[in-house]
């Protein structure tokens, strides 16, 4: 019944979430969860505000939220933006400060939300290559028109840029907004949100799915100069003036205040994403340096494809991409020790078992 429809929903091109099972016991490793769980500081907050004070709307400003978070980078409470997930975050400034503007530059390999937002607004955008070992390279971006996104670090490809690098981007193209995605920002990359008061083209994106493990709450936020949240105020006022309940702005809170459990856990997740990617050299597997929470590796001899089936199998699961560039590539997100444990137990014996094909010598 698709006649039904507004005629640009036919050209929508949505983003592909990765698998989410209801009920078999996968060990899951495709959507870059935390798998340490959130603070317990978050889970008391969000306990206290389970009460009758539900029945109100939420702030919609988020004041006590953009205050502790501006107050941690040394800034005032009007450089933050609170947003549902950082996923709205980038939509809103996406419409905020790239429509009508021209054409949105970003890498050939990144976060295929981009490309969805470009459908979504009708943008047109220009995929920038990545070099041969998937590092982006800055001076690609001198002076572009319309508007540039990166990731950093990048993903799926788990490479971090210096801040060296996006600074140059910055003074290249002083006369567009540059928007930094840092989702995974907290495993080993340096922040541009330092870079705030110096740039007034620059707005930093962060998240509190993934370092601080409340992917559930859907809590993220943009840091950048007051005029640029001021514009994407306008927007999401003009779209859903209460974005984020009250039990997520209190989670959010405790997760910010609990720093040893953001170190803690995140320590954790980088020692086992270290040890995990020795290994996985070993076996035989292309591991690019990672900054972040998961690895993006591919066989020497076994195609990705096959290794992403023999895994589901033996109740595995990791991301595949079906985009030509990195079609022989996996993304498989860092779990416990213990799943850690058993991916590798469950990757040795699929790539000791799979016949050489190609051994003429
Ligand atoms: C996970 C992720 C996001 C979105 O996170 P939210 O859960 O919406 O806050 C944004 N960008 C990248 C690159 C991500 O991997």
């Amino acid at each position: 019944m698709s006649r039904f429809w507004s005629p640009f929903v036919h050209a929508l091109t949505p983003y592909t979430p990765g698998e989410q099972p209801r009920h078999q016991n996968f060990i899951k490793l495709n959507t870059n969860e935390n798998p340490f769980g959130p603070s317990p500081l978050a889970l008391e907050g969000i306990r206290s505000a389970t009460d009758d004070g539900l029945r109100r709307y939420p702030d919609p400003s988020s004041v006590e939220l953009r205050r502790a978070i501006s107050a941690t980078l040394g800034l005032e409470g009007d450089h933050v933006f609170i947003g549902n997930g950082s996923d709205e975050v980038l939509a809103h400034s996406f419409n905020a400060f790239f429509r009508e503007k021209g054409t949105i530059h970003f890498p050939d390999v990144t976060y295929s939300f981009y490309r969805t937002y470009c459908s979504l607004y009708g943008l047109p955008f220009c995929e920038i290559p990545l070099d041969e070992a998937f590092r982006c390279d800055p001076s690609q971006y001198r002076g572009r028109s319309g508007g540039i996104v990166i990731a950093n670090p990048n993903a799926p490809t788990g490479i971090a840029m210096k801040l060296k690098g996006i600074e140059e981007i910055l003074e290249r193209n002083t006369d567009i907004v540059v928007i930094v995605d840092e989702a995974y920002v907290d495993f080993g990359a340096q922040s541009a949100a330092e870079l705030v008061p110096r740039y007034e083209n620059l707005v930093v994106v962060q998240t509190f799915s993934k370092s601080r493990s409340l992917a559930g709450l859907r809590v993220g936020f943009a840091v950048a100069q007051p005029h640029l949240i001021d514009a994407l105020v306008r927007v999401k006022d003009s779209f859903n003036s209460y974005p984020v309940g009250s039990l997520a702005l209190a989670g959010a809170l405790g997760a910010w205040s609990d720093q040893d459990w953001f170190d803690k856990t995140r320590r954790q997740v980088m020692v086992s994403r270290d040890r995990m990617a020795g290994a996985l050299k070993e076996l035989g597997f292309r591991v690019p340096l990672s900054a972040v929470n998961f690895l993006f590796v591919s066989h020497e001899r076994v195609p990705a494809e096959e290794i992403l089936m023999e895994l589901r199998s033996r109740g595995v699961l990791v991301r595949h991409f079906k985009q030509d560039r990195i079609r022989n590539w996996l993304r498989v997100s860092v779990g416990t020790p213990d799943e850690c444990e058993k991916f590798l137990e469950a990757i040795a014996d699929i790539v000791e078992r799979v016949p050489t094909s190609n051994n003429i010598g």
